[in-house]
């Protein structure tokens, strides 16, 4: 990957790059497809990473379909698929783990103590492999967007990271490979998240400021769906992702909503 990275580089070529941990949808191709249109050859890649799951999370039975995963990204135009092995990425004695300290403790860190910590180690491992110029991420992972700028900026990197906007069903439910975990009953309750965000945004814009009122419309949305247990929903600044008692634009309304014994997770930046 990295002779292949040094040699398009050497020809001139912009290297766009979009990360992913596969069993794709149509949210991870936008990504894709965005990363065609802005630079000269793209590469997206398929790694479960083992050091962002806890023990007791579905690392072992995350969806993987990593055949199905290679047609789609050749069809939505990918240049190079990089599929790397896990005792690759983690050799034996691997030591090295990134930390962006406070970002990574606040909204999912809360409940996954170790996850951007793992995110922000193979993202950084991943940039130094693929050399990219330009990195797509989704506003699906609203944090980890706003976590990698910050390791980006503080490290100094040579990368400039783009975030895409959500990719959602005709229903509003947000695409995501753990959605396939869902029975129907199941996906019907999981679209509590986005109609309680699509209510919040209702209030703002009838004029409600105050975070709490907003977040308890949210909350009753949530709380009324019999197979949905909230994690949190907050209302929190984007710069430190601290929570706003006041309500201003550009703010992310966040949540993480059980669904049995699914996580998911869903967000609206206010408009
Ligand atoms: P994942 O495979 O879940 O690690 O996601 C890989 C990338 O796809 C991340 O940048 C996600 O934010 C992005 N992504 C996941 N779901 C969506 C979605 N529904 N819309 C847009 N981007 C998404």
């Amino acid at each position: 990957m990295k002779q292949i990275s040094a040699s398009e580089k050497s020809q001139g070529n912009k290297i766009g790059f979009v990360p992913t941990m596969g069993f794709l949808h149509a949210g991870h191709l936008s990504l894709v497809r965005e990363s065609v249109c802005q630079t000269d050859c793209t590469v997206s890649s398929v790694f479960v990473n083992s050091a962002q799951f806890a023990p007791h999370e579905d690392f072992e039975d995350y969806p993987r379909d990593l055949q199905k995963d290679l047609d789609l990204l050749e069809e939505a135009g990918t240049d190079y698929a990089f599929i790397p092995k896990a005792k690759q990425m983690y050799p034996d004695g691997y030591k090295t783990y990134i930390e962006v300290h406070e970002l990574q403790e606040r909204l999912c860190g809360q409940t996954r103590p170790h996850f951007f910590q793992g995110v922000c180690t193979v993202v950084l491992k991943l940039f130094n492999i693929v050399a990219p110029d330009l990195a797509f991420f989704g506003q699906k992972d609203a944090q980890q967007s706003i976590i990698l700028k910050r390791m980006v900026r503080d490290l100094d990197l040579d990368v400039q990271i783009e975030v895409l906007p959500i990719i959602r069903d005709k229903d509003g439910l947000a695409l995501s490979s753990r959605n396939f975990y869902f029975n129907k009953r199941q996906r019907q309750a999981a679209l509590c998240l986005s109609r309680s965000l699509r209510l919040a945004q209702k209030k703002i814009t009838a004029g409600e400021i105050d975070a709490a009122q907003v977040l308890q419309t949210i909350r009753a949305e949530i709380e009324a769906e019999p197979q949905a247990r909230i994690d949190y929903a907050e209302i929190v600044d984007t710069n430190d992702l601290l929570p706003r008692e006041t309500i201003h634009k550009g703010d992310l309304i966040a949540l993480a909503v059980f669904i049995g014994k699914v996580r998911l997770i869903d967000n609206l930046i206010v408009d």
